[in-house]
Protein backbone atom coordinates (compact mmCIF):
# COMPACT_ATOMS: atom_id res chain seq x y z
CA UNK A 1 0.00 0.00 0.00
CA UNK A 2 1.65 3.44 -0.93
CA UNK A 3 -0.13 6.78 0.39
CA UNK A 4 -0.62 7.54 -3.75
CA UNK A 5 -1.91 4.17 -4.99
CA UNK A 6 -3.56 4.88 -8.15
CA UNK A 7 -3.15 8.94 -7.94
CA UNK A 8 -2.01 10.74 -11.05
CA UNK A 9 0.78 13.34 -10.31
CA UNK A 10 2.03 15.86 -12.93
CA UNK A 11 4.93 17.81 -12.25
CA UNK A 12 6.74 20.59 -14.03
CA UNK A 13 10.31 21.52 -14.08
CA UNK A 14 11.07 17.40 -13.39
CA UNK A 15 13.91 16.76 -15.43
CA UNK A 16 15.99 17.03 -12.36
CA UNK A 17 16.47 18.76 -9.13
CA UNK A 18 13.53 18.65 -6.80
CA UNK A 19 10.94 18.49 -9.22
CA UNK A 20 12.96 14.74 -10.11
CA UNK A 21 12.80 13.67 -6.58
CA UNK A 22 9.18 14.58 -6.23
CA UNK A 23 8.34 12.35 -8.84
CA UNK A 24 10.98 9.65 -7.42
CA UNK A 25 9.09 9.46 -4.58
CA UNK A 26 5.60 10.16 -5.95
CA UNK A 27 6.12 7.13 -7.94
CA UNK A 28 7.63 4.59 -5.22
CA UNK A 29 4.30 5.87 -2.82
CA UNK A 30 2.30 4.32 -6.40
CA UNK A 31 2.04 7.23 -7.88
CA UNK A 32 1.81 7.40 -11.80
CA UNK A 33 3.27 10.64 -12.65
CA UNK A 34 4.24 12.83 -15.40
CA UNK A 35 7.02 14.64 -15.38
CA UNK A 36 6.89 18.36 -17.87
CA UNK A 37 10.16 20.38 -18.78
CA UNK A 38 11.17 22.40 -20.81
CA UNK A 39 13.56 20.42 -22.28
CA UNK A 40 11.37 17.54 -23.21
CA UNK A 41 14.46 15.05 -24.10
CA UNK A 42 15.31 15.35 -20.29
CA UNK A 43 11.96 14.57 -19.06
CA UNK A 44 11.43 11.55 -21.45
CA UNK A 45 14.67 10.47 -20.17
CA UNK A 46 14.75 11.19 -16.44
CA UNK A 47 11.05 9.53 -16.80
CA UNK A 48 11.99 6.44 -18.53
CA UNK A 49 15.08 6.06 -15.95
CA UNK A 50 11.76 6.52 -13.00
CA UNK A 51 9.52 3.93 -14.52
CA UNK A 52 12.78 1.46 -14.62
CA UNK A 53 13.97 1.81 -11.32
CA UNK A 54 10.67 0.83 -10.11
CA UNK A 55 8.81 -2.27 -11.13
CA UNK A 56 5.45 -1.68 -12.38
CA UNK A 57 6.22 1.72 -11.90
CA UNK A 58 4.27 4.21 -14.82
CA UNK A 59 6.29 7.30 -15.59
CA UNK A 60 5.70 9.65 -18.19
CA UNK A 61 7.99 12.43 -19.54
CA UNK A 62 6.89 15.40 -22.26
CA UNK A 63 8.15 18.60 -22.90
CA UNK A 64 6.44 21.52 -21.52
CA UNK A 65 7.09 25.76 -21.00
CA UNK A 66 5.23 26.27 -18.29
CA UNK A 67 4.99 29.99 -19.42
CA UNK A 68 3.03 29.10 -22.42
CA UNK A 69 -0.52 28.51 -21.99
CA UNK A 70 -1.09 26.06 -24.65
CA UNK A 71 1.95 23.48 -23.27
CA UNK A 72 0.66 23.63 -19.96
CA UNK A 73 -2.88 22.65 -20.99
CA UNK A 74 -1.14 19.70 -23.04
CA UNK A 75 0.48 18.36 -20.25
CA UNK A 76 -2.41 18.40 -17.97
CA UNK A 77 -4.60 16.88 -21.06
CA UNK A 78 -2.04 14.68 -21.43
CA UNK A 79 -2.06 13.30 -18.05
CA UNK A 80 -5.87 12.67 -18.04
CA UNK A 81 -6.17 11.38 -21.63
CA UNK A 82 -3.49 8.67 -20.51
CA UNK A 83 -4.63 7.72 -16.77
CA UNK A 84 -7.79 9.48 -16.71
CA UNK A 85 -7.59 11.73 -13.96
CA UNK A 86 -5.88 14.56 -12.41
CA UNK A 87 -4.68 13.74 -8.63
CA UNK A 88 -2.03 16.12 -7.92
CA UNK A 89 -0.30 18.99 -9.50
CA UNK A 90 3.23 20.44 -8.65
CA UNK A 91 4.11 23.66 -9.86
CA UNK A 92 8.05 23.43 -9.06
CA UNK A 93 9.83 24.67 -12.76
CA UNK A 94 12.00 27.34 -11.89
CA UNK A 95 14.78 29.93 -13.01
CA UNK A 96 16.94 32.43 -11.46
CA UNK A 97 18.11 35.69 -12.84
CA UNK A 98 20.11 37.20 -9.78
CA UNK A 99 21.18 40.96 -10.05
CA UNK A 100 21.11 44.29 -7.98
CA UNK A 101 18.28 46.41 -9.16
CA UNK A 102 21.21 48.43 -10.50
CA UNK A 103 22.52 46.12 -13.34
CA UNK A 104 18.91 43.55 -13.75
CA UNK A 105 16.96 44.21 -16.87
CA UNK A 106 13.42 44.16 -16.83
CA UNK A 107 13.79 41.70 -19.67
CA UNK A 108 15.46 39.72 -16.38
CA UNK A 109 12.30 40.29 -13.92
CA UNK A 110 9.70 39.40 -16.45
CA UNK A 111 11.30 35.85 -17.13
CA UNK A 112 11.36 34.73 -13.31
CA UNK A 113 7.99 36.25 -13.01
CA UNK A 114 7.11 34.61 -16.02
CA UNK A 115 8.28 31.39 -15.45
CA UNK A 116 7.36 30.98 -11.41
CA UNK A 117 4.46 33.40 -11.09
CA UNK A 118 2.53 33.19 -14.40
CA UNK A 119 3.58 29.78 -15.20
CA UNK A 120 1.90 28.37 -11.40
CA UNK A 121 -1.02 29.95 -12.14
CA UNK A 122 -1.20 28.00 -15.68
CA UNK A 123 -0.62 24.82 -13.75
CA UNK A 124 -3.18 25.97 -10.83
CA UNK A 125 -5.70 26.69 -13.36
CA UNK A 126 -5.37 23.87 -15.35
CA UNK A 127 -5.16 21.15 -12.89
CA UNK A 128 -8.08 22.97 -10.96
CA UNK A 129 -10.25 22.47 -14.04
CA UNK A 130 -10.22 18.94 -13.88
CA UNK A 131 -10.13 18.17 -10.42
CA UNK A 132 -12.88 20.41 -9.46
CA UNK A 133 -14.81 18.26 -11.74
CA UNK A 134 -13.75 15.22 -9.78
CA UNK A 135 -14.40 16.84 -6.64
CA UNK A 136 -10.49 15.40 -5.21
CA UNK A 137 -7.16 16.78 -5.89
CA UNK A 138 -4.19 18.49 -4.39
CA UNK A 139 -1.99 21.34 -5.81
CA UNK A 140 1.55 22.07 -4.62
CA UNK A 141 3.30 25.76 -5.42
CA UNK A 142 6.85 24.92 -4.97
CA UNK A 143 7.77 28.71 -3.25
CA UNK A 144 10.69 29.84 -1.16
CA UNK A 145 12.09 31.05 1.22
CA UNK A 146 13.10 34.33 -0.92
CA UNK A 147 9.58 34.90 -1.07
CA UNK A 148 8.87 35.35 2.54
CA UNK A 149 11.76 37.35 3.44
CA UNK A 150 12.77 38.75 0.55
CA UNK A 151 16.76 38.10 -0.95
CA UNK A 152 19.33 40.42 -1.83
CA UNK A 153 19.74 40.68 -5.83
CA UNK A 154 16.72 38.55 -5.89
CA UNK A 155 13.88 41.13 -6.58
CA UNK A 156 12.61 39.42 -9.24
CA UNK A 157 12.72 36.14 -7.64
CA UNK A 158 11.58 37.49 -4.60
CA UNK A 159 8.63 38.50 -5.91
CA UNK A 160 7.76 35.83 -7.94
CA UNK A 161 7.47 33.70 -5.15
CA UNK A 162 5.88 35.79 -2.46
CA UNK A 163 3.33 35.87 -4.99
CA UNK A 164 3.16 32.40 -5.48
CA UNK A 165 1.90 32.67 -1.24
CA UNK A 166 -1.01 35.11 -2.70
CA UNK A 167 -1.92 32.94 -5.53
CA UNK A 168 -1.82 29.68 -3.40
CA UNK A 169 -4.13 31.36 -0.71
CA UNK A 170 -6.49 33.28 -3.45
CA UNK A 171 -6.99 29.55 -5.38
CA UNK A 172 -7.00 27.56 -2.15
CA UNK A 173 -10.30 29.68 -1.30
CA UNK A 174 -11.82 29.36 -4.58
CA UNK A 175 -11.17 25.51 -4.78
CA UNK A 176 -11.80 23.97 -1.25
CA UNK A 177 -15.65 23.59 -1.54
CA UNK A 178 -15.19 21.61 -4.39
CA UNK A 179 -12.09 19.29 -2.64
CA UNK A 180 -9.34 20.36 -3.79
CA UNK A 181 -6.24 21.54 -1.51
CA UNK A 182 -4.19 24.05 -2.67
CA UNK A 183 -0.65 24.58 -0.58
CA UNK A 184 2.89 25.92 -0.86
CA UNK A 185 6.27 25.08 0.10
CA UNK A 186 9.22 27.24 0.74
CA UNK A 187 12.47 25.19 0.45
CA UNK A 188 15.68 27.21 1.90
CA UNK A 189 18.81 25.97 0.54
CA UNK A 190 18.55 23.01 -1.01
CA UNK A 191 21.47 21.40 -2.98
CA UNK A 192 20.42 21.31 -6.65
CA UNK A 193 21.72 22.69 -10.23
CA UNK A 194 20.07 25.69 -8.97
CA UNK A 195 22.30 26.57 -5.83
CA UNK A 196 25.95 24.13 -7.17
CA UNK A 197 26.93 27.74 -9.35
CA UNK A 198 26.67 29.88 -5.56
CA UNK A 199 30.15 31.30 -4.98
CA UNK A 200 32.02 29.11 -2.21
CA UNK A 201 31.65 32.70 0.36
CA UNK A 202 27.99 32.91 -0.63
CA UNK A 203 27.29 29.25 0.81
CA UNK A 204 29.12 29.95 4.03
CA UNK A 205 27.81 32.83 4.65
CA UNK A 206 23.66 30.50 3.91
CA UNK A 207 25.13 28.06 6.15
CA UNK A 208 26.08 30.14 8.82
CA UNK A 209 22.13 31.33 9.01
CA UNK A 210 20.53 27.73 9.29
CA UNK A 211 20.46 26.26 12.29
CA UNK A 212 20.38 22.57 11.42
CA UNK A 213 23.84 24.17 10.18
CA UNK A 214 23.63 22.26 6.58
CA UNK A 215 21.75 22.02 3.53
CA UNK A 216 19.22 20.20 2.39
CA UNK A 217 19.01 17.11 -0.30
CA UNK A 218 15.99 17.20 -2.67
CA UNK A 219 14.30 14.40 -1.06
CA UNK A 220 13.55 16.31 2.29
CA UNK A 221 11.43 18.66 0.13
CA UNK A 222 10.13 15.31 -1.65
CA UNK A 223 9.15 14.19 2.00
CA UNK A 224 7.08 17.46 2.28
CA UNK A 225 5.45 17.42 -1.23
CA UNK A 226 4.31 13.64 -0.72
CA UNK A 227 2.66 14.63 3.18
CA UNK A 228 0.62 17.72 1.04
CA UNK A 229 -0.22 15.17 -2.41
CA UNK A 230 -1.57 12.67 0.20
CA UNK A 231 -4.78 12.40 2.84
CA UNK A 232 -2.30 12.95 5.28
CA UNK A 233 -3.10 16.33 5.20
CA UNK A 234 -6.26 16.00 3.91
CA UNK A 235 -7.85 19.41 6.04
CA UNK A 236 -4.63 21.64 5.03
CA UNK A 237 -5.26 24.07 2.57
CA UNK A 238 -4.06 27.85 1.80
CA UNK A 239 -1.03 26.56 4.16
CA UNK A 240 3.03 27.29 3.43
CA UNK A 241 5.25 25.05 4.51
CA UNK A 242 9.39 26.02 4.84
CA UNK A 243 11.28 23.40 4.43
CA UNK A 244 14.44 25.61 6.04
CA UNK A 245 16.46 23.52 8.68
CA UNK A 246 15.17 26.52 10.90
CA UNK A 247 16.58 29.50 8.86
CA UNK A 248 14.38 32.73 9.18
CA UNK A 249 11.69 30.66 11.56
P1 LIG B 1 16.73 23.04 -11.11
O1 LIG B 1 17.57 21.86 -10.74
O2 LIG B 1 17.33 24.12 -11.94
O3 LIG B 1 15.38 22.49 -11.80
C1 LIG B 1 14.45 23.33 -12.36
C2 LIG B 1 13.91 22.70 -13.63
O4 LIG B 1 12.92 23.58 -14.22
C3 LIG B 1 15.00 22.50 -14.69
O5 LIG B 1 14.89 21.23 -15.27
C4 LIG B 1 14.68 23.60 -15.68
O6 LIG B 1 15.10 23.31 -17.00
C5 LIG B 1 13.19 23.65 -15.61
N1 LIG B 1 12.62 24.85 -16.21
C6 LIG B 1 13.17 26.09 -16.31
N2 LIG B 1 12.35 26.92 -16.97
C7 LIG B 1 11.26 26.21 -17.32
C8 LIG B 1 10.05 26.48 -18.01
N3 LIG B 1 9.81 27.69 -18.52
N4 LIG B 1 9.14 25.49 -18.16
C9 LIG B 1 9.38 24.26 -17.67
N5 LIG B 1 10.50 23.92 -17.02
C10 LIG B 1 11.43 24.88 -16.84
O7 LIG B 1 16.17 23.78 -9.82
P2 LIG B 1 15.64 23.22 -8.42
O8 LIG B 1 16.57 23.70 -7.39
O9 LIG B 1 15.28 21.79 -8.51
O10 LIG B 1 14.32 24.11 -8.29
C11 LIG B 1 13.00 23.59 -8.34
C12 LIG B 1 12.06 24.62 -7.71
O11 LIG B 1 12.42 24.80 -6.34
C13 LIG B 1 12.12 26.00 -8.35
O12 LIG B 1 10.85 26.58 -8.43
C14 LIG B 1 13.01 26.77 -7.39
O13 LIG B 1 12.77 28.15 -7.46
C15 LIG B 1 12.57 26.17 -6.07
N6 LIG B 1 13.53 26.36 -4.99
C16 LIG B 1 14.79 25.84 -5.05
C17 LIG B 1 15.66 26.05 -3.99
C18 LIG B 1 17.06 25.50 -3.97
O14 LIG B 1 17.81 25.81 -3.02
N7 LIG B 1 17.48 24.71 -4.92
C19 LIG B 1 15.26 26.80 -2.89
C20 LIG B 1 13.98 27.33 -2.86
C21 LIG B 1 13.12 27.09 -3.92
P3 LIG B 1 16.53 23.91 -17.51
O15 LIG B 1 17.57 23.36 -16.59
O16 LIG B 1 16.61 23.41 -18.90
O17 LIG B 1 16.40 25.41 -17.39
Amino acid sequence: MGLLDDRTAVITGAAQGIGLEIARRFLAEGARVVLGDINGEAAEKSAAELAAAHAGGVALGARCDVTAEDEVDALVRRAEQEFGTVDVMVNNAGITRDATMRKMTLADFRAVLDVHLVGSWLGTRAAGAVMRERKRGSIINISSISGKVGMLGQTNYSSAKAGMVGLTKAAAKELAYLGVRVNAIQPGLIRTAMTEALREDIWAAKLAEIPMARAAEPAEVAGVALFLASELSSYMTGTVLEVTGGRYM
